[in-house]
Protein backbone atom coordinates (compact mmCIF):
# COMPACT_ATOMS: atom_id res chain seq x y z
CA UNK A 1 0.00 0.00 0.00
CA UNK A 2 1.58 3.62 -0.49
CA UNK A 3 0.66 6.63 0.95
CA UNK A 4 -1.95 7.67 -1.79
CA UNK A 5 -3.46 4.36 -0.93
CA UNK A 6 -2.56 4.70 2.46
CA UNK A 7 -4.74 8.00 2.75
CA UNK A 8 -7.88 6.97 0.61
CA UNK A 9 -8.37 3.60 2.76
CA UNK A 10 -7.77 5.62 5.90
CA UNK A 11 -10.42 8.01 5.09
CA UNK A 12 -12.92 5.21 4.08
CA UNK A 13 -12.28 3.44 7.20
CA UNK A 14 -13.22 6.69 8.77
CA UNK A 15 -16.41 6.79 6.97
CA UNK A 16 -17.24 3.33 7.87
CA UNK A 17 -16.62 3.89 11.48
CA UNK A 18 -19.40 6.93 11.43
CA UNK A 19 -21.52 5.05 9.55
CA UNK A 20 -21.64 1.79 12.06
CA UNK A 21 -21.86 4.22 14.99
CA UNK A 22 -24.70 5.26 13.20
CA UNK A 23 -26.13 1.83 12.34
CA UNK A 24 -26.00 0.54 15.90
CA UNK A 25 -29.13 0.52 17.16
CA UNK A 26 -30.20 -1.40 14.17
CA UNK A 27 -28.47 -4.11 14.61
CA UNK A 28 -28.65 -7.04 17.27
CA UNK A 29 -26.28 -6.30 20.45
CA UNK A 30 -24.77 -10.21 19.81
CA UNK A 31 -24.87 -12.09 16.40
CA UNK A 32 -26.84 -14.23 15.63
CA UNK A 33 -23.92 -17.02 14.49
CA UNK A 34 -22.89 -20.32 15.30
CA UNK A 35 -19.21 -21.63 16.36
CA UNK A 36 -17.18 -21.97 13.51
CA UNK A 37 -19.32 -19.93 11.23
CA UNK A 38 -16.64 -16.96 10.76
CA UNK A 39 -13.74 -19.91 10.57
CA UNK A 40 -15.20 -21.67 7.59
CA UNK A 41 -15.60 -18.41 5.58
CA UNK A 42 -12.10 -17.89 5.58
CA UNK A 43 -9.52 -19.24 3.42
CA UNK A 44 -7.70 -22.32 4.75
CA UNK A 45 -4.49 -21.15 3.28
CA UNK A 46 -2.66 -17.68 3.32
CA UNK A 47 -2.89 -15.95 -0.06
CA UNK A 48 0.33 -16.17 -2.13
CA UNK A 49 -0.03 -12.84 -4.25
CA UNK A 50 -1.45 -9.88 -3.92
CA UNK A 51 -5.19 -9.19 -3.73
CA UNK A 52 -6.72 -5.70 -4.03
CA UNK A 53 -8.13 -3.73 -1.12
CA UNK A 54 -11.62 -3.77 -2.00
CA UNK A 55 -11.93 -7.00 -2.19
CA UNK A 56 -10.38 -7.15 1.51
CA UNK A 57 -12.90 -4.54 2.89
CA UNK A 58 -15.72 -6.10 1.09
CA UNK A 59 -14.96 -9.21 2.96
CA UNK A 60 -14.40 -7.63 5.85
CA UNK A 61 -18.02 -6.09 5.75
CA UNK A 62 -19.31 -9.53 4.84
CA UNK A 63 -17.68 -11.91 6.81
CA UNK A 64 -16.42 -10.39 9.62
CA UNK A 65 -18.70 -7.69 10.51
CA UNK A 66 -21.83 -9.99 11.04
CA UNK A 67 -20.21 -12.33 13.67
CA UNK A 68 -19.49 -9.13 15.69
CA UNK A 69 -20.24 -8.46 18.84
CA UNK A 70 -21.56 -4.71 19.27
CA UNK A 71 -19.65 -3.45 22.05
CA UNK A 72 -20.36 0.24 21.37
CA UNK A 73 -24.09 -0.50 21.11
CA UNK A 74 -26.19 1.78 23.22
CA UNK A 75 -27.62 -1.17 24.54
CA UNK A 76 -24.93 -3.04 26.13
CA UNK A 77 -26.07 -4.13 29.60
CA UNK A 78 -23.79 -6.99 29.75
CA UNK A 79 -20.25 -7.66 31.66
CA UNK A 80 -19.06 -3.80 31.78
CA UNK A 81 -18.36 -1.48 29.25
CA UNK A 82 -15.54 -0.99 27.22
CA UNK A 83 -16.13 2.35 25.90
CA UNK A 84 -14.68 3.77 23.16
CA UNK A 85 -15.84 7.56 22.72
CA UNK A 86 -15.29 8.86 18.92
CA UNK A 87 -12.76 11.22 20.17
CA UNK A 88 -10.35 8.72 21.76
CA UNK A 89 -10.94 6.43 18.38
CA UNK A 90 -9.52 10.04 16.78
CA UNK A 91 -6.63 9.29 19.11
CA UNK A 92 -6.00 6.38 18.28
CA UNK A 93 -6.21 6.76 14.63
CA UNK A 94 -3.33 9.04 15.66
CA UNK A 95 -1.70 6.80 17.78
CA UNK A 96 -1.44 3.84 15.14
CA UNK A 97 0.25 6.11 12.20
CA UNK A 98 2.84 7.23 14.09
CA UNK A 99 3.07 3.59 15.65
CA UNK A 100 5.55 4.40 18.26
CA UNK A 101 6.59 1.86 20.87
CA UNK A 102 7.11 4.12 23.93
CA UNK A 103 8.88 1.95 26.04
CA UNK A 104 11.74 4.16 27.01
CA UNK A 105 11.69 8.56 27.59
CA UNK A 106 13.95 8.37 24.70
CA UNK A 107 12.40 6.17 22.34
CA UNK A 108 9.25 8.96 22.93
CA UNK A 109 9.25 11.45 25.01
CA UNK A 110 6.11 13.20 24.41
CA UNK A 111 4.50 10.09 24.98
CA UNK A 112 6.55 9.45 28.64
CA UNK A 113 5.37 13.06 29.46
CA UNK A 114 2.18 13.42 28.33
CA UNK A 115 1.33 10.06 30.20
CA UNK A 116 2.83 11.62 33.31
CA UNK A 117 0.61 14.77 32.96
CA UNK A 118 -2.61 12.60 32.24
CA UNK A 119 -2.08 10.19 34.99
CA UNK A 120 -1.65 13.08 37.79
CA UNK A 121 -5.00 14.51 35.75
CA UNK A 122 -6.97 12.02 36.75
CA UNK A 123 -5.82 11.82 40.29
CA UNK A 124 -6.76 14.89 40.53
CA UNK A 125 -10.05 14.14 38.63
CA UNK A 126 -10.93 10.67 40.91
CA UNK A 127 -9.72 12.98 44.30
CA UNK A 128 -6.57 11.06 45.51
CA UNK A 129 -4.37 12.95 47.06
CA UNK A 130 -0.84 15.01 46.07
CA UNK A 131 2.44 12.55 46.25
CA UNK A 132 0.15 9.38 44.35
CA UNK A 133 2.06 8.91 40.77
CA UNK A 134 1.25 5.93 38.51
CA UNK A 135 1.72 4.57 35.07
CA UNK A 136 -0.76 3.20 32.54
CA UNK A 137 -0.93 -0.38 32.07
CA UNK A 138 -2.40 -2.54 29.16
CA UNK A 139 -5.45 -3.94 31.40
CA UNK A 140 -6.42 -4.39 35.11
CA UNK A 141 -4.67 -7.58 35.41
CA UNK A 142 -1.48 -6.66 34.28
CA UNK A 143 -1.43 -4.04 36.88
CA UNK A 144 -2.70 -6.25 39.49
CA UNK A 145 0.36 -8.86 38.91
CA UNK A 146 2.92 -5.96 39.24
CA UNK A 147 1.03 -5.06 42.57
CA UNK A 148 1.55 -8.96 43.37
CA UNK A 149 4.77 -9.25 42.42
CA UNK A 150 5.92 -5.95 44.51
CA UNK A 151 4.05 -7.94 47.37
CA UNK A 152 6.20 -10.81 47.37
CA UNK A 153 9.44 -8.69 46.74
CA UNK A 154 9.10 -6.94 49.38
CA UNK A 155 7.95 -9.48 51.91
CA UNK A 156 11.16 -11.67 50.62
CA UNK A 157 13.25 -8.80 51.32
CA UNK A 158 14.20 -8.56 47.47
CA UNK A 159 14.76 -12.06 46.79
CA UNK A 160 12.63 -13.93 45.09
CA UNK A 161 13.35 -12.00 41.29
CA UNK A 162 17.06 -13.65 42.14
CA UNK A 163 16.82 -16.99 44.12
CA UNK A 164 13.08 -18.51 43.16
CA UNK A 165 10.65 -18.80 45.32
CA UNK A 166 11.76 -22.15 46.14
CA UNK A 167 13.71 -22.66 49.65
CA UNK A 168 11.64 -19.14 50.76
CA UNK A 169 8.73 -18.90 53.78
CA UNK A 170 5.13 -19.06 52.27
CA UNK A 171 4.13 -15.90 50.64
CA UNK A 172 0.44 -15.16 51.66
CA UNK A 173 -1.69 -12.99 50.53
CA UNK A 174 -5.10 -12.06 51.37
CA UNK A 175 -8.31 -10.95 49.60
CA UNK A 176 -12.30 -11.37 49.60
CA UNK A 177 -14.06 -14.35 48.20
CA UNK A 178 -15.52 -11.50 45.85
CA UNK A 179 -12.28 -10.72 43.71
CA UNK A 180 -12.14 -11.12 40.00
CA UNK A 181 -10.32 -13.91 38.38
CA UNK A 182 -7.22 -12.04 37.73
CA UNK A 183 -6.29 -11.67 40.77
CA UNK A 184 -6.01 -15.53 40.96
CA UNK A 185 -3.95 -15.62 37.92
CA UNK A 186 -1.45 -13.10 39.27
CA UNK A 187 -1.12 -14.75 42.06
CA UNK A 188 -0.07 -18.24 39.67
CA UNK A 189 1.37 -16.33 37.60
CA UNK A 190 3.91 -14.84 40.52
CA UNK A 191 4.63 -18.73 42.01
CA UNK A 192 2.98 -17.59 45.04
CA UNK A 193 0.29 -20.62 44.27
CA UNK A 194 -3.64 -20.35 44.90
CA UNK A 195 -3.44 -22.22 48.25
CA UNK A 196 -1.66 -18.86 49.28
CA UNK A 197 -4.71 -16.87 48.41
CA UNK A 198 -6.00 -16.48 51.33
CA UNK A 199 -9.94 -16.09 50.92
CA UNK A 200 -11.74 -14.09 53.35
CA UNK A 201 -15.70 -14.40 53.34
CA UNK A 202 -17.28 -11.32 52.33
CA UNK A 203 -20.95 -10.26 53.96
CA UNK A 204 -23.52 -7.17 53.99
CA UNK A 205 -24.83 -5.20 51.16
CA UNK A 206 -21.96 -4.58 49.24
CA UNK A 207 -19.86 -8.07 50.03
CA UNK A 208 -17.14 -6.29 51.76
CA UNK A 209 -14.79 -8.89 53.73
CA UNK A 210 -14.79 -9.05 57.51
CA UNK A 211 -11.60 -7.55 58.62
CA UNK A 212 -11.90 -9.49 61.86
CA UNK A 213 -11.34 -11.79 60.37
CA UNK A 214 -9.10 -10.85 57.59
CA UNK A 215 -6.61 -10.23 60.78
CA UNK A 216 -7.57 -13.13 62.33
CA UNK A 217 -5.79 -14.99 59.18
CA UNK A 218 -2.74 -12.88 59.36
CA UNK A 219 -2.23 -13.20 63.05
CA UNK A 220 -2.46 -17.47 62.22
CA UNK A 221 -0.52 -17.23 59.52
CA UNK A 222 2.18 -15.64 61.22
CA UNK A 223 2.35 -17.87 64.18
CA UNK A 224 2.29 -20.86 61.89
CA UNK A 225 5.25 -19.47 60.27
CA UNK A 226 3.89 -18.40 56.89
CA UNK A 227 4.89 -14.82 55.53
CA UNK A 228 1.77 -12.31 54.72
CA UNK A 229 2.54 -10.25 52.30
CA UNK A 230 -0.34 -7.93 50.83
CA UNK A 231 -3.94 -7.52 50.75
CA UNK A 232 -6.25 -7.35 48.15
CA UNK A 233 -9.27 -4.92 48.48
CA UNK A 234 -11.65 -4.59 45.45
CA UNK A 235 -14.39 -1.41 44.87
CA UNK A 236 -17.10 -2.65 42.54
CA UNK A 237 -16.75 -6.37 42.27
CA UNK A 238 -17.17 -8.13 38.73
CA UNK A 239 -20.27 -9.95 40.01
CA UNK A 240 -22.42 -8.09 41.68
CA UNK A 241 -19.99 -4.73 43.04
CA UNK A 242 -18.67 -5.99 46.12
CA UNK A 243 -16.91 -3.34 47.87
CA UNK A 244 -14.00 -4.03 50.73
CA UNK A 245 -14.44 -1.17 53.36
CA UNK A 246 -11.02 0.41 52.22
CA UNK A 247 -10.15 2.24 55.36
CA UNK A 248 -10.50 -0.93 57.53
CA UNK A 249 -8.84 -3.10 55.36
CA UNK A 250 -5.75 -0.29 55.64
CA UNK A 251 -5.76 0.07 59.07
CA UNK A 252 -5.37 -3.84 59.11
CA UNK A 253 -2.23 -3.71 56.36
CA UNK A 254 -0.81 -0.71 58.60
CA UNK A 255 -0.85 -3.06 61.55
CA UNK A 256 0.90 -6.02 59.94
CA UNK A 257 2.85 -3.79 57.50
CA UNK A 258 1.52 -5.33 54.57
CA UNK A 259 1.24 -3.61 50.92
CA UNK A 260 -2.43 -2.78 49.96
CA UNK A 261 -3.37 -2.66 46.26
CA UNK A 262 -6.88 -2.08 45.24
CA UNK A 263 -8.87 -3.18 42.40
CA UNK A 264 -11.60 -0.35 41.27
CA UNK A 265 -10.94 -1.73 37.43
CA UNK A 266 -14.70 -0.70 36.62
CA UNK A 267 -15.98 1.55 39.65
CA UNK A 268 -13.20 3.77 39.75
CA UNK A 269 -14.55 5.79 36.78
CA UNK A 270 -17.34 7.02 39.02
CA UNK A 271 -14.85 8.76 41.42
CA UNK A 272 -14.49 11.45 39.56
CA UNK A 273 -18.21 12.10 40.99
CA UNK A 274 -17.46 13.36 44.50
CA UNK A 275 -20.68 11.81 45.83
CA UNK A 276 -19.83 8.12 44.66
CA UNK A 277 -16.49 8.67 46.68
CA UNK A 278 -17.58 7.28 49.86
CA UNK A 279 -17.43 3.89 48.20
CA UNK A 280 -13.60 4.10 48.95
CA UNK A 281 -13.04 6.03 52.00
CA UNK A 282 -9.42 5.33 53.14
CA UNK A 283 -8.07 4.63 49.47
CA UNK A 284 -5.32 7.32 50.24
CA UNK A 285 -3.88 4.75 52.31
CA UNK A 286 -3.37 1.98 49.56
CA UNK A 287 -0.36 1.30 48.02
CA UNK A 288 -1.70 0.54 44.42
CA UNK A 289 -4.94 1.14 43.00
CA UNK A 290 -5.91 0.15 39.34
CA UNK A 291 -8.75 1.67 37.66
CA UNK A 292 -9.38 0.97 33.67
CA UNK A 293 -10.60 4.55 31.85
CA UNK A 294 -10.74 1.57 29.01
CA UNK A 295 -14.65 0.69 30.99
CA UNK A 296 -16.77 3.07 31.87
CA UNK A 297 -14.97 6.45 31.36
CA UNK A 298 -14.92 5.88 27.71
CA UNK A 299 -10.79 5.87 26.75
CA UNK A 300 -10.61 3.25 23.68
CA UNK A 301 -9.03 -0.07 24.64
CA UNK A 302 -6.56 -0.82 26.45
CA UNK A 303 -5.79 1.67 29.24
CA UNK A 304 -5.58 0.99 32.54
CA UNK A 305 -3.69 3.46 35.53
CA UNK A 306 -2.13 2.11 38.24
CA UNK A 307 -1.44 4.37 40.92
CA UNK A 308 1.22 4.09 43.30
CA UNK A 309 1.33 5.73 46.77
CA UNK A 310 5.44 5.53 46.29
CA UNK A 311 6.49 4.05 43.31
CA UNK A 312 9.76 2.92 44.48
CA UNK A 313 9.19 -0.45 45.94
CA UNK A 314 6.80 -0.91 42.34
CA UNK A 315 9.95 -0.10 40.58
CA UNK A 316 12.74 -2.13 42.20
CA UNK A 317 10.69 -4.97 41.62
CA UNK A 318 10.33 -4.56 37.87
CA UNK A 319 12.66 -2.77 36.48
CA UNK A 320 15.85 -4.72 34.42
CA UNK A 321 18.38 -1.89 33.60
CA UNK A 322 20.37 -3.70 30.49
CA UNK A 323 23.04 -1.56 29.13
CA UNK A 324 21.50 -1.25 25.56
CA UNK A 325 18.09 0.32 27.40
CA UNK A 326 20.08 2.99 29.51
CA UNK A 327 19.25 6.29 28.74
CA UNK A 328 22.27 8.70 29.97
CA UNK A 329 23.01 11.73 31.16
CA UNK A 330 19.57 12.21 31.50
CA UNK A 331 18.24 12.65 35.14
CA UNK A 332 15.20 12.51 36.56
CA UNK A 333 13.54 10.77 33.41
CA UNK A 334 11.08 8.46 33.84
CA UNK A 335 11.19 4.91 31.79
CA UNK A 336 7.90 3.43 32.10
CA UNK A 337 8.99 0.16 30.66
CA UNK A 338 10.79 -0.20 34.16
CA UNK A 339 7.33 0.29 35.84
CA UNK A 340 5.20 -2.59 34.25
CA UNK A 341 6.16 -6.37 33.03
CA UNK A 342 6.35 -5.94 29.47
CA UNK A 343 8.85 -4.06 27.67
CA UNK A 344 6.98 -2.77 24.70
CA UNK A 345 4.25 -0.02 25.16
CA UNK A 346 1.93 1.26 23.57
CA UNK A 347 1.22 5.36 23.40
CA UNK A 348 -1.86 4.94 25.75
CA UNK A 349 -1.52 8.30 27.55
CA UNK A 350 -3.27 10.51 23.70
CA UNK A 351 -6.52 9.22 23.73
CA UNK A 352 -7.10 10.16 27.43
CA UNK A 353 -5.94 13.63 26.88
CA UNK A 354 -8.37 13.70 23.34
CA UNK A 355 -11.18 12.37 25.84
CA UNK A 356 -10.59 14.61 29.25
CA UNK A 357 -10.35 17.64 26.78
CA UNK A 358 -13.12 17.02 24.46
CA UNK A 359 -15.61 16.02 26.70
CA UNK A 360 -14.94 17.88 30.27
CA UNK A 361 -14.96 16.28 33.24
CA UNK A 362 -18.30 18.11 34.12
CA UNK A 363 -19.93 16.29 31.08
CA UNK A 364 -18.35 12.94 31.80
CA UNK A 365 -19.53 13.11 35.30
CA UNK A 366 -23.06 13.75 33.84
CA UNK A 367 -23.26 10.31 32.16
CA UNK A 368 -21.85 8.62 34.96
CA UNK A 369 -24.50 9.40 37.52
CA UNK A 370 -27.20 9.54 34.49
CA UNK A 371 -26.37 5.75 34.09
CA UNK A 372 -26.30 5.35 38.13
CA UNK A 373 -30.00 6.66 38.53
CA UNK A 374 -30.93 4.96 34.91
CA UNK A 375 -30.02 1.69 36.37
CA UNK A 376 -31.84 2.35 39.99
CA UNK A 377 -34.57 3.38 37.87
CA UNK A 378 -34.94 0.10 36.19
CA UNK A 379 -33.86 -1.99 39.41
CA UNK A 380 -36.99 -0.20 40.98
CA UNK A 381 -39.38 -1.28 38.51
CA UNK A 382 -38.33 -4.97 37.88
CA UNK A 383 -38.83 -5.05 41.79
CA UNK A 384 -42.20 -3.58 41.47
CA UNK A 385 -43.33 -6.63 39.24
CA UNK A 386 -44.85 -9.65 40.40
CA UNK A 387 -42.40 -12.22 39.26
CA UNK A 388 -39.29 -10.40 39.05
CA UNK A 389 -36.71 -10.03 42.33
CA UNK A 390 -34.17 -8.29 42.96
CA UNK A 391 -31.17 -9.86 44.35
CA UNK A 392 -28.28 -7.58 44.90
CA UNK A 393 -29.23 -3.69 45.09
CA UNK A 394 -27.34 -1.48 42.28
CA UNK A 395 -23.85 -0.67 43.34
CA UNK A 396 -23.37 2.32 41.35
CA UNK A 397 -24.77 1.31 37.66
CA UNK A 398 -24.94 -2.22 38.26
CA UNK A 399 -27.41 -4.76 40.07
CA UNK A 400 -28.76 -8.22 40.02
CA UNK A 401 -32.25 -9.91 39.67
CA UNK A 402 -34.20 -13.52 38.87
CA UNK A 403 -37.34 -14.52 37.34
CA UNK A 404 -39.42 -16.22 38.82
CA UNK A 405 -39.54 -19.98 37.54
CA UNK A 406 -43.13 -21.47 36.37
CA UNK A 407 -43.80 -24.01 39.37
CA UNK A 408 -42.18 -27.62 38.72
CA UNK A 409 -38.98 -25.77 36.39
CA UNK A 410 -35.85 -25.72 37.88
CA UNK A 411 -34.92 -21.94 39.12
CA UNK A 412 -31.46 -21.54 37.89
CA UNK A 413 -32.23 -23.04 34.77
CA UNK A 414 -35.21 -21.23 33.81
CA UNK A 415 -32.83 -18.08 34.42
CA UNK A 416 -30.26 -19.04 32.11
CA UNK A 417 -32.71 -19.72 29.57
CA UNK A 418 -33.91 -16.62 30.00
CA UNK A 419 -30.55 -14.64 29.75
CA UNK A 420 -30.00 -16.93 26.42
CA UNK A 421 -33.40 -15.95 25.05
CA UNK A 422 -32.94 -11.76 26.09
CA UNK A 423 -30.09 -12.14 23.78
CA UNK A 424 -31.58 -14.04 21.01
CA UNK A 425 -33.94 -10.89 21.14
CA UNK A 426 -31.02 -9.19 20.19
CA UNK A 427 -32.32 -5.89 21.15
CA UNK A 428 -30.15 -5.70 24.53
CA UNK A 429 -27.70 -7.75 25.91
CA UNK A 430 -27.51 -9.30 29.45
CA UNK A 431 -24.95 -11.38 31.31
CA UNK A 432 -25.59 -13.74 34.10
CA UNK A 433 -23.61 -14.42 37.38
CA UNK A 434 -24.17 -16.58 40.58
CA UNK A 435 -25.30 -15.30 43.93
CA UNK A 436 -24.84 -17.51 47.31
CA UNK A 437 -24.64 -20.24 44.49
CA UNK A 438 -27.74 -19.61 43.05
CA UNK A 439 -28.03 -18.27 38.92
CA UNK A 440 -28.68 -14.37 38.97
CA UNK A 441 -29.22 -12.19 35.61
CA UNK A 442 -26.23 -9.09 35.42
CA UNK A 443 -27.66 -5.71 34.69
CA UNK A 444 -25.39 -2.70 34.53
CA UNK A 445 -25.31 0.49 32.35
CA UNK A 446 -22.81 2.39 31.34
CA UNK A 447 -22.61 2.78 27.66
CA UNK A 448 -21.31 5.77 26.42
CA UNK A 449 -24.50 6.92 23.94
CA UNK A 450 -27.17 4.63 26.20
CA UNK A 451 -30.64 6.61 26.67
CA UNK A 452 -32.81 6.79 29.13
CA UNK A 453 -34.82 5.25 25.86
CA UNK A 454 -32.93 2.70 25.70
CA UNK A 455 -33.37 1.96 29.48
CA UNK A 456 -36.80 1.66 29.07
CA UNK A 457 -35.98 -0.76 25.75
CA UNK A 458 -34.76 -2.84 28.54
CA UNK A 459 -37.50 -3.18 30.64
CA UNK A 460 -40.00 -3.87 27.81
CA UNK A 461 -37.38 -6.86 26.33
CA UNK A 462 -36.78 -8.57 29.48
CA UNK A 463 -40.16 -8.35 30.68
CA UNK A 464 -41.47 -9.61 27.44
CA UNK A 465 -39.28 -12.43 26.74
CA UNK A 466 -39.36 -13.59 30.16
CA UNK A 467 -42.94 -13.85 29.88
CA UNK A 468 -43.43 -15.28 26.72
CA UNK A 469 -40.66 -18.21 28.24
CA UNK A 470 -42.73 -18.61 31.41
C1 LIG B 1 -12.66 -5.78 34.28
C2 LIG B 1 -12.13 -6.05 35.61
C3 LIG B 1 -10.84 -6.59 35.77
C4 LIG B 1 -10.00 -7.02 34.61
O1 LIG B 1 -9.66 -5.95 33.81
P1 LIG B 1 -8.70 -6.13 32.55
O2 LIG B 1 -8.29 -4.74 32.25
O3 LIG B 1 -9.51 -6.76 31.49
O4 LIG B 1 -7.58 -7.00 32.96
C5 LIG B 1 -10.37 -6.74 37.05
N1 LIG B 1 -11.11 -6.42 38.11
C6 LIG B 1 -12.34 -5.91 38.00
C7 LIG B 1 -13.12 -5.54 39.24
C8 LIG B 1 -12.89 -5.71 36.75
O5 LIG B 1 -14.12 -5.19 36.63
Amino acid sequence: MNNDDFRQWSARAAEWGADYRNSLRDRPVRPLVKPGDIFKSIEAAPPETAEPMDAIFADFEDKILPGMTHWQHPRFFAYFPANAAPVSVVAEYLVSAMAAQCMLWQTSPAATELETRVVDWMRQALGLPEGFSGVIQDSASSATLAAVLTMRERALDWQGNKKGLSGQARVRIYSSDQVHTSIDRAIWVAGIGEDNLVRIPAAGRFRAMDTVALEAAIVADKQAGLLPAGIIACVGGTSTGGTDDIADVAAVAKRHGLYLHVDAAWAGSAMICEEYRHFWAGIERADSIVFNPHKWLGAQFDCSIQFLRDPESHVRTLAIKPDYLKTHGHDGIVNYSEWSVPLGRRFRALKLWFLLRAHGLDNLRTMIRNHIAWSEGLATRLAREPDFELVTEPMLSLFSFRHQAPSGSDPDEHNLRLVNAINDDGRIYLTQTRVDGRVAIRFQVGQFEATAGDVDTAFDTIAEVARALA
